[in-house]
């Protein structure tokens, strides 16, 4: 096969220089780990803080594993989470194609460049898929690794299928560097001869990603650490090809525990599903931002960063080589500070999706309902049950009026709710303010503290022992009529 250099030579002239390019470069599989997820924003960070390219590729080569809307997943999470691409399939780029798929008859050109350079071998063998996998035979072994360009040719006339393989080098041995793991050496020997190109003429990941970063002009290769025992069959490469190695950045996994990395299939959620279980999108990215990365400098002990903090903190050498443990209750922590920290009109816009589960009432203010909540939710997910009772009372019990540090128990209560109906039912406007002077003027009057009316009142009107809000909010937001009805219900209670 005559090769065209001139093809070659303008791929080169097509890679842009001199500024920092980083890539996220996700396999389309329906979901975003948590780890991919800290993937994504590492890789991003780095090129963001430089004022560099982030670049977003789709690695869809596994053909048998692709997933229907997978793609739109991944781009659909990027712009959640505010990681904005400057390069990709739906942006374009100078270095396009973005998606590996498309990029199929490059791969086969630069394996036979390969082939040419005499670091890889076509290999006729036939192999089943669980050997290649397993890398499970002699490496030594394999015939093709000498055929002649006789017997290679004749082949190739026969039309006999064949991948290419890497020809890795039987003695010596292979170093490379990664930020975080230093030095790392291996002895040639214990690499294999892996499958570069396969029969159907798709490259395999492991020289896509090597042809591609350079292609692209990445200079920062992020990527999880179940990498690293590829890399210096990756730098092999690079140097057979005569490429510069990029800047390795291997992620140690994030942890479910001590021993077990976090897995969808093992039942730990992804990003969508810490979505979907009440966490906000900015308490996620700044949680998972801190798992195996941390701040260096007068920031060493901050915790709570936005985005634009993190870019212009983010250094590489913050980033640790030893596994993180994923801890939802330190997530629920920073989803609090991050809910409590919205506008009352963000928070309400936030909330009101959640409130509107279970109050369905149009009459009950939903930014009012938000209000009373948004310093007592750690998720989003616990506002349903909180304020159920706007629409429906629970049937509760009148024990529930016996309260010790109120001074109440149903005779108290009884008493109460019979002062506050008249005075309520008195009231001519319905504002927060009326309804909490009227109420004071009351306990003043009857001599007692303003708990010892507030709780009756309360358990009358939420039927419950905890609610969001005092007697005087949930009141107020219940409206007059509705606040009188339960009051006289609570009481037929107590009089029963
Ligand atoms: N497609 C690979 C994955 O999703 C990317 C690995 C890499 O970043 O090189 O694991």
């Amino acid at each position: 096969m005559t090769l065209d250099t001139h093809f070659f030579e303008e791929m080169e002239s097509r890679i842009p220089k001199g500024k920092i390019r980083t890539r996220f470069a996700p396999s389309p599989t329906g979901y975003m780990h948590v780890g991919n997820l800290r993937t994504a924003l590492y890789t991003w960070l780095i090129a963001r803080h430089s004022g560099g390219t982030f670049i977003l590729r789709i690695e869809d080569t596994d053909q048998g594993r692709l997933v229907e809307g997978a793609t739109d997943v991944i781009y659909r999470t990027m712009a959640e989470c505010g990681l904005t691409h400057d390069e990709g399939p739906d942006v374009g780029g100078p270095v396009g194609p973005y998606i590996q798929s498309e990029r199929r008859d490059l791969y086969g050109k630069y394996a036979h460049l390969l082939v040419e350079k005499g670091a890889a071998y076509y290999c006729f063998c036939e192999k089943t898929e669980s050997e290649e996998d397993s890398g499970n035979f002699d490496r030594d072994a394999d015939p093709c690794r000498s055929l002649s360009p006789a017997e290679i040719q004749a082949n190739l006339d026969a039309g006999r299928p064949y991948v290419i393989r890497q020809r890795i080098p039987q003695t010596g041995s292979t170093t490379f560097h990664d930020v975080s793991f230093g030095e790392i050496t291996v002895e040639n020997k214990t690499l294999d001869d892996q499958v570069l190109l396969k029969r159907d003429g798709l490259p395999t990941y492991n020289f896509a990603n090597v042809v591609d970063d350079h292609l692209m002009g990445i200079t920062h290769v992020v990527r999880g650490s179940e990498y690293l025992s590829s890399a210096p069959k990756y730098n092999l490469l690079y140097e057979a090809f005569g490429w510069e190695i990029p800047t390795y950045v291997h992620c140690s996994p994030v942890m479910r525990d001590q021993h077990n990395k976090m897995s969808k299939r093992h039942g730990d959620p992804s990003y969508e599903d810490l979505i979907a279980q009440g966490y906000l999108t900015s308490a996620v990215l700044n949680y998972v931002a801190l798992l195996g990365w941390s701040p260096k400098g007068e920031r060493s002990e901050q915790e709570i960063f936005s985005l634009e903090e993190l870019v212009d903190a983010f250094e590489i050498a913050g980033i640790s080589k030893s596994p993180a443990i994923f801890d939802i209750a330190k997530l629920d922590y920073f989803n609090a500070t991050y809910l409590r920290a919205l506008s009352p009109e963000d928070f309400s816009k936030v909330a009101e999706p959640y409130i509107r589960q279970t109050v369905k009432n149009p009459a009950i203010d939903v930014a009012a309902v938000a209000a009373l909540l948004q310093a007592r939710c750690e998720k989003l997910t616990e506002i349903p049950e909180k304020v159920d009772f706007f629409d429906q009372i629970p049937d509760y019990d009148a024990a529930f009026f016996t309260n010790k540090k109120s001074k109440t128990n149903p005779e108290v209560s009884r008493e109460m709710l019979e002062a506050a109906i008249p005075a309520l039912e008195s009231l001519q406007n319905w504002t927060q303010e009326a309804v909490h002077s009227c109420l004071i003027a009351l306990a003043e009057s009857l001599g007692v503290k303003n708990a010892t009316l507030m709780w009756p009142v309360r358990i009358a009107a939420a039927g419950k022992l905890v609610t969001p809000g005092g007697a005087v909010e949930l009141c107020w937001i219940l409206g007059q009529e509705e606040t009188l009805r339960r009051l006289r219900a609570g009481l037929e209670k107590l009089r029963a």
